[in-house]
């Protein structure tokens, strides 16, 4: 999705969308997700003398696995970002530490500058590193791997999940004995 930033009047300049994933860069079925439908988009431009300020609103349904029971749900999200372009060519040297303004911050050289991988980035970083169904969601059991959130077996309440806390309680118990 190119944008001619020179050809963009000075001001506010409003610009509603619907893209695809293939418009945005993502494959349907990514590794760890999928993108559900089209990404109704809204993009607000802000341009001054050398800066533009583009403010992204995306709204998308990801397919997800939950990090416990392994089954596949869907997520509504809608979230907005910031990002500045500045005219002219970086001059930000390398040993310099970057704040958080300047990781958004970008500098075109060239006239048109691509909105698509912006979008695409605040998807991809939108993706919890362990998706869960629910927040209470109780998992497989670990010996017959019921899914605990449809029924009971005949280990639960003799096992719990298997869980980092629970390593660590076993562990502190053995150490204690
Ligand atoms: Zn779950
Ligand atoms: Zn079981």
């Amino acid at each position: 999705m190119l944008i001619n930033l020179k050809e963009l009047p000075q001001g506010k300049k409003v610009i509603h969308t619907v893209l695809n994933a293939g418009e945005i860069g993502i494959k349907e079925h990514e590794k760890e997700f999928e993108l559900k439908g089209d990404v109704e988009t809204e993009i607000t431009f802000i341009k001054s003398r050398t800066t533009v300020n583009v403010r992204i609103s995306v709204k998308y349904t990801l397919k997800l696995q939950c990090s416990r029971c392994l089954e596949w749900f869907e997520k509504k999200y809608h979230e907005t970002e910031s990002f500045v372009f500045r005219e002219g060519e970086e001059k930000l040297k390398k040993e310099q530490s970057l704040s958080e303004e300047d990781i958004y911050t970008y500098f075109y050289a060239t006239e048109e500058v691509d909105i698509a991988p912006l979008i695409r980035d605040i998807i991809i970083l939108s993706v919890p590193m362990k998706p869960l169904c629910k927040p209470d969601c109780r998992g497989l059991c670990p010996v017959c791997g019921k899914n605990w959130n449809t029924g009971t077996c005949e280990h639960e309440g003799n096992l719990k999940p298997v869980t980092k806390l629970s390593k660590l309680l076993e562990l502190k118990d053995k150490l204690s004995r």
